[in-house]
């Protein structure tokens, strides 16, 4: 399991607590990172992850149920995948990382960093605090420093905010290098595994690449010793023996950079919001909601969203968000917005295509695009008829 939560200047905590409302903050993972920079224009996903709303509760509330996510059954699966690996001081893991991979890990140290104390007993800030500590000794090459280091807390800056995320693990080689370790429950085939869930994978490690990275440059260590191969554990031709691969997450490492340097601070967002803005799904003695649906709609309407197609396999609110971007250009996908630039409607595409409207000087460009689409489409379809 991996988790993250905020850390902010004291008016846009108290902001973000507000738009929460009455409930506990969602525990994320780097997962909703990585959604987050797939849709880095998408204000109304940014507020709501930033202030820890549970999308997937408030989606089912106002009729629009996400259609994605672990059943309770994988969730447990994976657990006890991740828990066998790491049984013993993770002998297992560490004879995959020995035999399989080669990384000279001689003498083993296992630091369990969650249940020092036990996680839900200590804030992030103190569990980071601690796993930055060893993880910067190891890295300076201190003697006993350790060599796994397991749920390690790390910290990242999102749109302004800090949010901690947990690895599954950190390995730390004899040779002063840091890897990280993804321990999933797809299996591998022959293998092979499902390339979709290999590849989110990979970016849900780039995330915590690049968190390791900047907590070693900061810290004014090499950020390249933390390698940019990453290495998977998963269960071999579906037994429950684990398999170790790794994955080369520089590409990934490199969008995620890119996209999290290109979102705006949640401040600035929030300061263009009605003050009085809330998601509170608080109930009542019965569990229900207090407030009425139609109010969280409304809500919603006032936080700009950016649908994109993409939004169906990674944001719990796609189904609401599609709705209510029917007939938008914008809901044909990324490249259409762009192609379509100044023309939001899809009536105004298909008005300006005939030549039954004219175009406004932003839009002649497009229009002529336009046409000349219509016009070979006429012509390929006259031509089949
Ligand atoms: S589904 Fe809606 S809220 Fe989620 S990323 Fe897409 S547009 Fe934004």
């Amino acid at each position: 399991m991996t988790s993250i939560s905020m850390g902010t200047g004291r008016s846009t905590a108290d902001r973000l607590a507000a738009i929460r409302g009455g409930v506990q903050p969602k525990r994320h993972n780097a997962r909703t990172i990585a959604a987050l920079t797939r849709n880095p224009g998408c204000a109304r996903r940014a507020v709501l992850d930033t202030a820890g709303v549970d999308k997937q509760r408030l989606a089912a509330y106002i009729d629009f149920p996400a259609r994605f996510g672990q059943s309770g059954f994988a969730i447990a699966r994976g657990n006890a995948f991740e828990a066998q690996v790491k049984a013993s001081g993770a002998a297992e893991l560490v004879r995959l990382l020995r035999e399989r991979l080669g990384l000279p890990i001689p003498e083993v140290a296992y630091d369990d960093l969650e249940t020092v104390t036990g996680r839900e007993k200590e804030s992030p800030e103190v569990r980071y605090a601690r796993s930055r500590a060893l993880l910067l000794r190891a890295a300076a090459g201190e003697e006993d420093a350790g060599t796994l280091f397991d749920h390690p807390l790390l910290a990242l800056e999102v749109a302004g905010q800090r949010v901690y995320l947990e690895p599954d693990l950190i390995a730390f080689q004899h040779e002063g290098r840091f890897h990280v370790v993804e321990i999933k429950s797809f299996a591998v085939v022959d293998g092979q595994a499902d390339p979709a869930k290999v590849s989110a994978a990979a970016i849900q490690a780039a995330v915590y690449v690049l968190a390791m990275r900047q907590m070693l440059a900061e810290a004014g260590h090499d950020p390249e010793i933390v390698a940019h191969d990453v290495i998977l554990v998963c269960p071999r031709d579906f037994s429950n023996s684990p398999t170790a691969v790794l994955v080369d997450v520089r590409r990934q490492l490199a969008v995620l950079r890119r996209q999290l340097g290109r979102m705006t601070r949640v401040d600035t967002m929030l300061a263009a919001l009605p003050p009085n803005l809330s998601f509170d799904l608080a109930p009542d003695a019965d569990g229900v909601p207090t407030r009425a649906p139609e109010a969280l709609v409304e809500a919603l309407r006032t936080v700009e969203a950016r649908y994109a197609p993409d939004c169906l396999s990674v944001c719990e609110l796609a189904y609401f968000c599609r709705a209510e971007a029917r007939g938008c250009t914008a809901a044909l996908g990324t490249s259409a917005r762009e192609e379509l630039g100044g023309i939001e409607r899809v009536e105004t595409a298909l008005g300006l295509a005939k030549g039954e409207l004219s175009p406004a000087e932003e839009q002649e460009e497009a229009a002529a695009l336009l046409r000349n689409a219509a016009r070979l489409r006429a012509e390929v379809l006259g031509t089949a008829g």
